[in-house]
């Protein structure tokens, strides 16, 4: 997205000049300059000087699972209000136990910031997309996966494979074009798991006593059946340790929704579990595994498949990526005392 240029072709050892600079910046705001400090704080001061404003941030990383190719996208985001914070469901003193476990993390402490991150694997000739982002579901603050895709140089047409984990909004949201109401990635197969399809589809979805209420569990569940439905013909119906892509393991880690699964990517002597939603903040989730998250729809259930998957994790010493942990939402697990873990962040390479 950011090709380099050299200091020669920006304009000589001494950085670049004011003009050079204006042209390069000119070039559709694709371009950047790194060639020195120098030529940086020049093209910084040509920006502002141009009325070009700098923002946004790069919302793809490129890394490999053994001989895989993979890329993280982030889709978007946002800060949860503290006070409607629902990371500890139920917990008598919640609000202030948030606040002191985000203050340890060095986090603000009246907000949670919440991303969405979408993780695509190449397996062989395979594209493999686990997730497809908010859509439209939450608005401006997300549904940018096309356009982190387009930004690596990829398009929706050359994904071969969609595996949805589970069906609210910020995951399967993507699926449909908002304007054709047809499928995004048209050229592939799509899969969830069978008991996900049959929860929401059924007659009844029971979300348990969903502690944001019974308009919340209306909309997650005309929101779902929307989606689904229109995709009805269009799934393949999985179950956790069905062989679907050599390489990649279903794996059943129920409780958030009655069907959510997880998935192992393997090559190699490398690995990654992709944990989904069965953690959903890397300091709070990870501090009090055992607090109940408000959307879960079996938190009982939820909290043993957290417990299962993070121990799994931390024993075994696996890498591992997370729907909203942050972004490029690579990590390890390790264990600390009293059975709580700690989320240790994996360095960003330039790559
Ligand atoms: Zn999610």
């Amino acid at each position: 997205m950011f090709p380099l240029i050299s200091s020669t072709s920006a304009g000589g050892k001494a950085g670049v000049s004011r003009r050079e600079a204006l042209r390069l910046l000119g070039l559709g705001g694709a371009t950047a300059l790194l060639a020195s400090s120098g030529g940086l704080r020049a093209a910084e001061s040509a920006a502002v000087a141009a009325g070009v404003k700098l923002s946004g941030q790069p919302g793809f990383y490129r890394f490999k699972i053994g001989a895989h190719e993979a890329l993280a996208f982030n889709d978007g985001g946002f800060a949860a209000p503290f006070d409607q914070s629902p990371y500890a469901a139920g917990v008598a003193d919640g609000s202030a136990q948030i606040a002191e476990t985000l203050k340890k993390a060095y986090l603000p402490p009246d907000k949670v910031q919440v991303p969405f991150n979408v993780l695509l694997v190449r397996i062989g000739t395979e594209w493999v997309l686990i997730d497809t982002g908010a859509g439209s579901a939450f608005g401006a603050a997300a549904g940018k996966l096309r356009a982190q895709l387009a930004a690596a140089g990829l398009g929706p047409g050359q994904i071969s494979a969609v595996l949805i984990s589970h069906a609210h909004g910020d995951h399967i949201g993507g699926l449909l074009d908002d304007d054709t109401k047809q499928p995004v990635f048209k050229n592939a197969t799509h899969y969830i798991g069978r008991r996900e399809f049959e929860f929401w589809m059924g007659a009844d979805p029971d979300l348990g006593r969903l502690p944001l209420g019974a308009e919340v569990a209306r909309q997650m569940i005309a929101g779902a059946r929307s989606v689904l439905g229109a995709l009805k013909d269009k799934f393949q119906l999985v179950a956790p340790g069905e062989k679907l892509i050599d390489g990649l393991e279903i794996v059943d880690a129920p409780g958030h929704t009655p069907g959510h699964l997880a998935f192992l990517v393997s090559s190699g002597d490398e690995q990654l579990l992709h944990f989904v939603d069965a953690a959903h903040h890397h300091a709070l989730t990870f501090a009090h595994p055992e607090w109940a998250f408000a959307y879960d729809a079996q938190p009982s259930a939820a909290a043993a498949t957290r417990k299962a998957l993070l121990d799994r994790a931390a024993a075994d010493r696996l890498r591992v990526f997370g729907a909203h942990m942050p972004f490029p939402a690579l990590g390890h697990v390790k264990p600390i005392a009293g059975g709580r873990y700690e989320y240790v962040i994996e360095p960003w390479l330039p790559g």
